[in-house]
């Protein structure tokens, strides 16, 4: 188990958060739960800690909307474009995972790079 991958992946994931101000109990609860169900995933399949980071992002992604909640909003399109989310890149999550927009077809950045 490669530790150092799972704590990037987990601060990463907080950075793009906090990025949009969702960093708070429900999101920051939504984002534990999500990595030790990951975790446990990843020692079952240890082949897929490259994905790992990217399907955790996609997990606080699902249950933040379960909650009514859209993370992360674009702000790549013009302010007066539809309010819309990024997705992760490639959808498996990994490798190497990067934020895009699905409406302008653009790669925004990488996960835990967000502006
Ligand atoms: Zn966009």
């Amino acid at each position: 188990m490669d530790e150092a991958v799972l704590h990037t992946a987990r601060a990463a994931i907080l950075a793009d958060l906090r990025a949009r101000g969702l960093e708070d109990v429900a999101a920051v609860s939504a984002l534990e739960e999500a990595m030790s169900q990951r975790r446990w995933w990843v020692e079952q399949w240890p082949d897929g800690l490259p994905y790992v980071a990217g399907l955790v992002a996609q997990d606080v992604q699902d249950a933040l909307l379960d909650a009514g909640r859209r993370w992360p909003e674009c702000r790549h399109c013009p302010a007066e474009a539809p309010l819309h989310t990024l997705a992760i890149e490639p959808d498996l999550g990994g490798p190497d995972p990067v934020w895009v927009c699905e409406e302008a077809g653009a790669e925004v950045g990488p996960l835990g790079g967000l502006a």
